[in-house]
């Protein structure tokens, strides 16, 4: 098997789909790549997760001002992956002056944003192709933590006007990240998830809580969402079809730790416990968008976490390269 991530090799352009999912709430999907989510206001619109790029973030904005004029005055980063947030600035042209984040979230991004930048670029480089574009680490001006206002801390959860409809955010426990943040509109019960759910499409769990991220899931059923956008993956129309994408998260992060904790009672290796864990992955999810790219990073993050390792090991671009020649050699 050649030794180049299986990203690398993956250069043709996904089909885009901008659609609206109800009153006030687009969904911008592309088959698998990282999707973005939208609410318009008769004030202003808030996007949820930035796009890889500013040029990226551009065919967004684009397709926006086919429907409304109105400032884009909220850039949400649903989590601090960089396909996600480096494009942000593209939005600071469009009224941008907010972008918002978890505590979680922000104290990732000290802690390892430049590392996953350096390792992102290098995993895809079909959305970072326009990469000169990028001005850096893309940093919240709005931190969603779970305290007390009054006393000067970050509130738990933020509710904005953006005109005719109001968006609720808030962190609903770890999962994807330890700082995963949704959107949700609860008057046309539509839901942006982030990459805590995906749909038909691989589930990244590098850098994951996976043992927490089942909860995550359930709380998130709880809202019973009419409408998803899931990270990757084609929108959700009808709770049952909401479900089915909850659903799909949850078998994939639950067969992949559970093999992952098997492995480690029966002290495999790392090698012969991603045999192990492909035993049951490959039947059920071998045939999905970026399966093989993510199993990999999943594997070492799942055997990580079963041994003890609480907080992820960081991602850098040569630590991404040492762990493919060993697993895919
Ligand atoms: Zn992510």
């Amino acid at each position: 098997m050649s030794k180049a991530f299986a990203s690398q090799a993956d250069l043709a352009d996904k089909k885009i789909t901008f659609e609206q999912l109800s009153a006030h709430c687009w969904a911008y999907t592309a088959e698998g790549d990282p999707n973005s989510g939208v609410v318009i206001g008769d004030k202003a619109i808030l996007v949820a997760d930035a796009t890889a790029t500013p040029a990226m973030a551009r065919d967004l904005i684009a397709r926006i001002r086919t429907v409304s004029d109105k400032p884009i005055k909220y850039v949400l980063l649903t989590h601090y992956h960089a396909v996600r947030v480096l494009g942000a600035s593209a939005y600071f042209d469009e009224g941008a002056t907010e972008v918002i984040a978890s505590q979680g979230t922000y104290e990732l991004i000290v802690e390892r944003g430049k590392e996953d930048m350096q390792s992102e670029m290098e995993r895809f480089p079909r959305l970072f192709r326009n990469a000169e574009s990028v001005p850096g680490l893309t940093w919240p001006t709005m931190v969603i933590g779970g305290g007390n206002p009054a006393k000067g801390e970050a509130p738990g959860k933020l509710t904005l006007d953006l005109g005719g409809v109001t968006v609720q955010v808030w962190h609903p426990g770890p999962g994807h990240t330890r700082g995963d943040t949704i959107a949700w509109v609860e008057a046309e019960k539509v839901l942006f998830s982030g990459d805590l759910v995906e749909y038909e499409a691989g589930v990244y769990t590098g850098d994951a809580q996976l043992e927490e991220w089942p909860a995550t899931l359930e709380a998130l059923r709880a809202l019973g969402a009419e409408a998803l956008v899931p990270g990757r993956g084609e929108a959700m129309k009808g709770n049952a079809n909401v479900n089915k994408a909850l659903d799909y998260t949850r078998r994939w992060v639950e067969t992949l730790y559970r093999c992952a904790r098997e492995a480690a009672q029966a002290d495999m290796d790392l090698k012969a416990a991603m045999a192990h864990v492909r035993k049951s992955m490959d039947p059920v999810f071998g045939h999905v968008f970026i399966y093989e790219h993510c199993l990999p990073f999943d594997v070492s993050r799942a055997f990580d976490e079963a041994k003890g390792i609480k907080n992820p090991r960081i991602w850098t671009a040569e630590r991404d390269k040492e762990m493919w020649a060993s697993l895919q050699a």
